[in-house]
Formats: structure tokens, C-alpha cells, sequence
């Protein structure tokens, strides 16, 4: 006889395919992407799979190491990575998630793109930083052709290259972004970093940067000083011929989420810089890799929130409580139904997001100017949402969400983050004010994009009819900025869901979120709300263990993952 018998704790969700999702698939097709669903679920079967969900835990349990210097005292700058960090950039990589989207002559190849971003966006954030930053590098980069022209293809490459080597040698780069300093992360213009011309072409940048995340990176864009002004500058870890460039790794942070991936303090010691864009127009270039990494970032919240809908919802089908499952009381029920409407708002918001990132790479203006204020919207209001979301989806899972097991804490510590990178929530806020004063046609573009459904549902059309007063009331813009952005953003989300979205998701939030029926937590909806049917949405079907299901980690087997005395740490 057992000391005791283990029952009632719902089986741990593993090999499904994450792009199970009817939301995620019906805006991929409304915007054009629809032949990218093969491959969409690919990633799905593989990012559902019980390795990778255990590669990024690992990859958190071993957070990287910054090696200053070698064994003779020689600086290195090098930073250690467990080889899992290693073989989930390279699935990363290989499925495209990166830079290609820029040079696929497909349609709609950033929507595809960001479709599978919320798929893979569902295994580990951390490796998703320098693969996001590799992205948004490219719009800047076009900034000085002749430099695109030689790095673009290797940005865009679906080779996984690691190591510290002559850029150009190598099959496939990544990028990075060192802007923030200890006196401003905001007010970029307070940098303090000089950039010194050598007459040759090159500039020498001298200064010091608070934050650069994924440090090992092959190329940063970076902010400094020149003789006209602010000025953006490609600066590489490695100098054309194999010499390291004068980057100094000071040391890493130690954060509250987001450990697998590192965030070093950096010293630029004289590194030779190639300027990007014009001189003195360095916040303008950066700008080109911000607004992409606010795609990205608004997109892994949108991740994070149907990863917790999905795992919420899987254990109160399967834990009983009083008598009955979880998922059958009625006070769950709405609990997850409301995670559930959030989540499947921001995935269709992201998608749409990606979609105007399409249309305005090719050339349409109207589609540019909703994308210029609609883009720091959704970030906002994502990322804002994020957090209290990752709370409540915690608390379903009663104490095991608590334990590190679940996952769960893993996905609560890092839902602050989006919001703080790529402009803080005021100033991504205020960034909207900025669009709609400095971008002719940006509010425009964006009514007319809401209102496509004008007179499906009065709801909607009044909610409308009270931004509209808001936007022309002048008084105390900046103290209004939040309450604008958030408007904005939730009749954005509800003209979209009526479109592509489940009726009943769609009632259930324009009486919650439009009409205000509901408090200040998640589990307030109407009781009228048709709880069951947007429970369905989030109800994923586990198919065993996925062919094709990567590579074995470290040490050939699946399940023996090293000791952390044993891990043979790799460098990145
Ligand atoms: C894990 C992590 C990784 C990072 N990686 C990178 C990286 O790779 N490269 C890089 O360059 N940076 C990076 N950063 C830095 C990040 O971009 C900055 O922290 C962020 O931009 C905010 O800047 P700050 O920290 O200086 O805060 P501040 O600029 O001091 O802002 C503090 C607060 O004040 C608010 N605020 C600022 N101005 C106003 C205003 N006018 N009105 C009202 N409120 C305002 C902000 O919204 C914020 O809430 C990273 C940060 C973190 C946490």
C-alpha cells in the first residue's frame, strides 16, 4: 500500500499544438497570412512539446554568466549561456522568427511572422529578446545602405551562428540595442556618450550604457554624442578582420524575470562605430527599432496571456472542487472566461498590428499612419494588461500556481517587463499624443479603422462617439494620456473582434470593457455572458508526443538534463 495516493492534480499540459487557437487563426487569414497555417502549426506542435517546455525552464534555472576575463587575465567580455539558451535561439531562428519577414516576397510576411511569435511566444521570453531586436534592427539599419546591404542578409539568415567572430564570416547574426544610460532610459536625448570622428569614416564611441540586453549579440545600435548632435551608430562586438572592438562588459543584472536572458552594463572604451541615418538624428533612426520591438513586445504579452488562458483553463477541467470541476462553478467560470476575452483581444490587436507593418513596408500611407499611433496603442495597453492578467491566471491554479513547477511564476515575474521596455507605459502614452499632433491623418486613419463596423453594434458606435469628445477636448492632454491610450485601445480591440473574433467574446467585451458592467478584477462579467462558449476557446486537445519534436539537448536524452555543476556551459 502506497503512503499515499496521488489524485485530483490535473496532468501536466504538455505535447499539444499551441496554434490550437480559433483566434489566432481566424485573424491570420482575415489579414492575408492564411497560407502560413501549415507552417504556424509546426511551431505550435513543437513549442507544445514537453522538451521544449522543459528547455526553458532549465534555461531560467541556469541564468548566464559573465566571464570577465580568461584564465592569463586577458578581458574577454564573454557571457556563458546553459546549451539549451543555444537550441532555442536556433529553433527560433530556423522558424523564421527574426529578420526574414523584411526580405519575403510573400504577402503578409510580418503577419505570419507575429502569428508564430504568439505560438513560440508561449515557450520561453528570455531567447526572444535579441531574436526580437534582430528583427526591428533592419528598418534602422536601411538607415546607411551601404551597411544594410552588407549585414541585412546575415540578420535575415535562419542559421544560428554563436561565438565571437569577424561578423562577416559568419552565417548568421544577431542584433542589439544599447541606448539606455544611468541618468535617462526615457530621455534619450540626456546621453552622455560621445562619438568622436576618426577621419576615416569610423567614429570612436566613448561612454557607458545601463542596460543592453543579449550582450553576445554580434552588432548593436547605439546612441552617442557626435559633433552635430544625438546620432545612432552601428557598432559591432567584432571588428572586420576578427580584432574585438573596445566593449566592455561590466556586469550583468540580476532581475526579477527575464533571467535566461542577460542584461550587461557596458563600457564603450574608444569602440569604432559606423554612423546609421544622419548625424544629429539619432533619435529618429533608433525610433525605426523601437516601434519594431513594440510589435514584438506587444505580441509576447499577447503570448504570455493565451499561454496563462490555455494553462488556467486546462486545470480547472481537470480539478475538482466541493464536489464538481472547477471549471463547472459558475464563479471560475467567469474568472477564466474574462482571461480568456483579454487574451483573445490582444491576439487579434497584435495581428493587426503586424498586418499594417505590411502594408505600410509596402508603401500604403494610411496604413502608416494607423500603424504610427494604433502601435504605441496596443503596446500600452497590452503590456498594461498583462501583469494583473499573469496574477489572476495564477491564482486558478490555486498553491501549485505559486510553485515554480507550474511555470506560472516564471510567467508572473516577467509580465512587468513589456511595459517598461521600448517606453515605459507614461511614455508610450505620451508617444500617442505625440503621433496624433506631429503625424497628419494618424486619428483619422485610426476612426476610420474602428468605425468599419459602425452601426453593428451600438455599444461600439456609443464608445466611439466618447472618444471622439475625448480627442477634441484640449485640457490637461498629458495628465489624460493614459485614459486616451486606453480608449483608444479598447474600441480598436472591440471593432476587431466583432470582425474576426467569437460572438460571444465579442458581447462579452463591449458590456465589460466598453459598457464598464464590470469591476476592477477579472471575473466580473454579465452573468448574461455565454461563459461556456469562450471556455471553448481556450480548451486545448493534447495529441501525445510530437513527431519531428527537436533535437536532444545536451547529452543526447531527452530527459537527463545536466546538474548544474555538470552544465557544459557554452558561450553565446
Ligand atoms: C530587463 C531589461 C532589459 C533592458 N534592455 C535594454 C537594452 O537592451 N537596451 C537598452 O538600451 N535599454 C534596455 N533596457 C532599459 C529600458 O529600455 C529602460 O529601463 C526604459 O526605457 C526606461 O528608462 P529608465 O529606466 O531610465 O527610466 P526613466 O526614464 O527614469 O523612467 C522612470 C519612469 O518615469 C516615467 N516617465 C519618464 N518620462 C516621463 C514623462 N515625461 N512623464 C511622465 N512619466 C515619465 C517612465 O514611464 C517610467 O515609468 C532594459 C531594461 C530592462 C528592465
Amino acid at each position: 500500500m502506497p503512503a499515499h495516493d496521488v489524485t485530483n492534480q490535473p496532468p501536466v499540459l504538455a505535447d499539444y499544438d499551441v496554434a490550437q487557437d480559433a483566434t489566432l487563426l481566424a485573424g491570420l487569414h482575415a489579414f492575408g497570412a492564411g497560407w502560413a497555417e501549415p507552417e504556424l502549426h509546426e511551431v505550435g506542435r513543437l513549442a507544445g512539446t514537453a522538451h521544449v517546455a522543459e528547455m526553458a525552464r532549465v534555461v531560467n534555472e541556469y541564468p548566464p554568466v559573465l566571464r570577465t576575463y580568461d584564465r592569463s587575465g586577458d578581458r574577454i567580455d564573454e557571457v556563458e549561456f546553459h546549451p539549451y539558451w543555444h537550441d532555442l535561439l536556433r529553433l527560433a531562428l530556423s522558424q523564421g522568427l527574426h529578420a526574414t519577414a523584411w526580405r519575403t516576397p510573400r504577402r503578409s510576411a510580418h503577419t505570419a511572422r507575429t502569428a508564430k511569435f504568439l505560438v513560440w511566444g508561449q515557450t520561453e521570453a528570455g531567447h526572444l529578446c535579441p531574436v526580437s531586436m534582430t528583427y526591428a534592427v533592419v528598418p534602422a539599419l536601411r538607415h546607411a545602405p551601404s551597411l544594410a546591404s552588407r549585414f541585412e542578409p546575415l540578420l535575415e539568415s535562419p542559421d544560428y551562428d554563436p561565438g565571437l567572430r569577424d561578423p562577416e564570416t559568419k552565417l548568421g547574426l544577431l542584433a542589439g540595442m544599447s541606448v539606455t544610460e544611468k541618468q535617462g532610459g526615457s530621455d534619450l536625448r540626456s546621453n552622455t556618450t560621445t562619438a568622436t570622428p576618426t577621419g576615416d569614416g569610423t567614429f570612436r564611441i566613448l561612454g557607458h550604457k545601463w542596460f543592453t540586453s543579449a550582450p553576445m549579440s554580434d552588432l548593436f545600435l547605439v546612441l552617442a554624442q557626435a559633433p552635430e548632435g544625438l546620432s545612432c551608430f552601428h557598432v559591432p562586438r567584432v571588428l572586420p578582420g576578427g580584432e574585438r572592438n573596445a566593449i566592455r562588459l561590466q556586469r550583468l543584472k540580476d532581475k526579477l524575470g527575464n533571467r535566461s536572458n542577460a542584461s550587461a552594463e557596458v563600457g564603450y572604451e574608444g569602440a569604432v562605430g559606423w554612423l546609421v541615418g544622419e548625424e544629429g538624428h539619432g533619435i529618429r533612426t533608433i525610433m525605426e527599432m523601437v516601434s519594431a520591438t513594440r510589435l514584438d513586445a506587444m505580441t509576447a504579452s499577447a503570448a504570455g496571456m493565451r499561454w496563462a488562458a490555455v494553462q488556467a483553463v486546462h486545470h480547472a477541467r481537470h480539478r475538482r472542487a466541493f464536489g464538481a470541476l472547477l471549471v463547472d462553478q459558475p464563479l471560475m467560470a467567469n474568472v477564466l472566461a474574462d482571461l480568456v476575452v483579454e487574451s483573445e483581444a490582444a491576439t487579434l490587436l497584435s495581428l493587426r498590428l503586424a498586418a499594417a507593418t505590411d502594408h505600410a513596408a509596402a508603401g500604403d500611407d494610411a496604413e502608416a499612419a494607423f500603424r504610427r499611433i494604433a502601435l504605441p496603442v496596443g503596446k500600452y495597453w497590452v503590456c498594461k494588461r498583462a501583469p494583473a492578467h499573469a496574477a489572476e491566471a495564477l491564482e486558478c491554479l490555486g498553491g501549485n500556481g505559486y510553485v515554480e513547477e507550474s511555470q506560472m511564476p516564471r510567467l508572473y515575474r516577467e509580465a512587468p517587463l513589456n511595459s517598461i521596455w521600448e517606453g515605459s507605459g507614461n511614455v508610450t502614452a505620451l508617444d500617442v499624443l505625440r503621433a496624433m499632433a506631429t503625424r497628419a491623418g494618424t486619428v483619422d486613419a485610426f476612426i476610420d479603422e474602428v468605425v468599419r463596423v459602425e452601426g453593428e453594434d451600438a455599444r461600439l458606435d456609443r464608445a466611439v462617439e466618447e472618444l471622439r469628445k475625448e480627442l477634441v477636448d484640449g485640457e490637461a492632454l498629458e495628465a489624460r494620456a493614459r485614459r486616451i491610450t486606453e480608449r483608444l485601445a479598447l474600441v480598436l480591440q472591440a471593432s476587431l473582434l466583432l470582425r474576426h473574433g467569437a460572438p460571444a467574446v465579442a458581447d462579452a467585451f463591449m458590456s465589460s470593457r466598453l459598457e464598464r458592467d464590470h469591476g476592477g478584477a477579472f471575473g466580473d462579467l454579465s452573468p448574461r455572458a455565454d461563459l461556456r462558449a469562450i471556455l471553448e476557446r481556450a480548451a486545448v486537445e493534447v495529441l501525445g508526443p510530437a513527431q519531428g519534436s527537436p533535437a536532444p539537448g545536451p547529452g543526447g536524452t531527452r530527459s537527463a538534463v545536466p546538474s548544474r555543476g555538470a552544465v557544459p556551459a557554452a558561450k553565446g
